[in-house]
């Protein structure tokens, strides 16, 4: 028993976490994979690290101290069950298994009862970052028990990114809470890749800017309040020429966004628990709308504005993108904490936000300065109901919204599909809102369906008698 940590599974992520891992002092990694060319290549590439090759699951679990821990990194799905099954047969009581893949958190509130039930601890993490982020230091969001975070926590303290000196994981809650943040940062970076995606088309066809002009823009805003990693990489991606046709490389690409499903995971999940992520869910819709050329092509033949869309004024049009992206932004983020917040009520975790936010400055891909802002507000009121209400981004949502609302209007009347800044813009409007028509909906629902209703006035349930003499009566509470 040679090594203290083991991974399973050494495709890309798995085979850089394993150098992550080895890479860090104390460590001694035990490797293994169904395949065996993958061990070899790995053992051979990388003699430096010392790794402790396995060839079968009796041999991996042989080559770990105990508690034995071991990192999955399989492919999703049947595959980590597959893992899970075949290393249950050879750990024993008190040995760890984390899954490090991109679960859905449903299956690892199963897989956490299941294995469990063995005595092994079973922990999720979400790890994001890519596969630079497994080498060099991703954000890593372990679920689990308790008892596995004791031998866990400095292990992948050791090999995550690190952000103003903290380490960027934490513990974030028992069984699936793991990979359920972790699924929601995905669908938070959909909404944001989305809401840049706008601004960069919006400015184009407003001022005719090149690419290249536009990466400017965006690296300027990079030394604002919109740093982050995401806009960082925008203007490379607007900067790049292709080679065999000398235009920019956006120009070149085809305008199909693909999706691997956690948009749409954190989406379905925040419909189940009646949380309107309308900025995610849009920026999920729009990548399935440009995925749909057949449609798209029928449908171009449906008439737009028959204006040509020209700003005046071109600086100060692009100052109002600005703050129109960081509004955005901010109801974006605010709705997918608000879905952690409820997934957390909901499936019984104690999930510090705060916490959650300070660990995605770093590692993963939405990493940006921003989410200090985030973590000073729930510092300040860890029960925040709305974040988007905490002082710093009320101001910003109120020295924003007049640029937010020309944008919109802009787009609007050019016929410039923008669906994550108008939809933040009337969530917004939504949750600020005296009062909304939501009151004649339920009187619809009272109608057909004798749904009910509750008065402002008075204690109470009520039903109109539609089909009678249209009396009110008190009724029993079927809304
Ligand atoms: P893949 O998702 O491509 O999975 C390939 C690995 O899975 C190989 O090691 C393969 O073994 C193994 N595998 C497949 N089926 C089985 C099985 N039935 N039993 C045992 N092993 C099996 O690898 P990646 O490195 O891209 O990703 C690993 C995990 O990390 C995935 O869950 C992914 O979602 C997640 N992830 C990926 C990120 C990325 O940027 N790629 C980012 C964050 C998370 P073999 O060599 O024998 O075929």
């Amino acid at each position: 028993a040679a090594a203290n940590i083991g991974v399973v599974g050494l495709a890309v992520m798995g085979s850089n976490l394993a150098r992550n891992l080895a890479s860090r002092e104390g460590n001694t990694v035990a490797v293994y994979n169904r395949s065996r060319t993958k061990t070899d290549e790995l053992v051979q590439a990388h003699p430096e690290a010392g790794f402790v090759p396995a060839f079968s699951y009796e041999e991996f679990a042989a080559s770990l101290s105990k508690p034995r821990t071991a990192i999955i990194m399989v492919k999703a799905g049947g595959p980590t069950d597959a893992v899970i099954d075949e290393l249950v047969k050879v750990f024993e009581p008190g040995d760890i298994i984390v899954d490090g893949g991109n679960a859905y958190f449903p299956d690892t509130i199963r897989r956490e009862k299941a294995v469990r039930d063995t005595g092994i601890n079973f922990v999720g993490a979400g790890i994001s970052g890519g596969e630079e982020g497994a080498l060099l230091g991703p954000s890593i969001m372990p679920g689990g028990s308790d008892e596995s975070w004791t031998t866990l926590g400095p292990i992948l303290k050791s090999i995550a990114a690190v952000a103003e000196g903290e380490p960027c994981v934490t513990h974030i809650g028992h069984n699936g809470a793991g990979h359920f943040v972790k699924m929601v940062h995905n669908g938070i970076e959909y909404a944001d890749m989305q809401l840049i995606a706008e601004a960069y088309d919006l400015i184009r066809r407003g001022t005719g800017k090149t690419p290249a002009e536009i990466a400017d823009i965006f690296a300027e805003w990079n030394k604002g309040e919109l740093e982050s990693y995401l806009i960082e990489i925008t203007a490379e991606v607007l900067r790049q020429i292709d080679a065999e046709t000398g235009k920019p490389l956006v120009d070149v690409i085809l305008d199909q966004a693909g999706a691997k499903g956690t948009g749409a995971w954190t989406v379905q999940t925040a419909l189940s628990l009646g949380v309107p992520v309308s900025g995610i869910a849009e920026a999920t819709f729009a990548r399935s709308l440009s995925s749909h050329p057949e449609q798209r092509a029928v449908a171009s033949i449906l008439p737009g504005p028959g204006t040509d869309f020209a700003v005046d004024d071109a600086d100060a049009f692009i100052e109002d993108v600005r703050q129109a992206l960081f509004a955005s932004k901010i109801i974006a983020y605010s709705q997918g904490f608000d879905e952690i917040r409820a997934g957390a009520a909901e499936y019984d975790w104690t999930i510090d936000l705060g916490a959650v936010s300070k660990i995605w400055r770093g590692g993963c891909i939405i990493r940006a300065q921003f989410l200090n802002r985030i973590a000073d507000a729930y510092a300040e009121q860890p029960e925040l109901p709305v974040l988007a209400t905490s002082p710093y981004f009320a101001d910003a949502l109120t020295r924003g919204q007049a640029a937010w609302r020309r944008v919109v209007i802009a787009a609007t009347q050019a016929g410039i599909p923008s669906p994550a800044f108008s939809s933040s813009l009337a969530y917004y409007d939504g949750i600020r809102a005296d009062r909304l028509p939501a009151a004649l909906v339920q009187g619809q629902r009272d109608f057909f369906g004798a749904h009910t209703y509750k008065r402002i006035d008075k204690e109470g349930t009520f039903h109109t008698l539609w089909s009678g003499d249209r009396t009110e009566i008190e009724a029993e509470d079927t809304h």
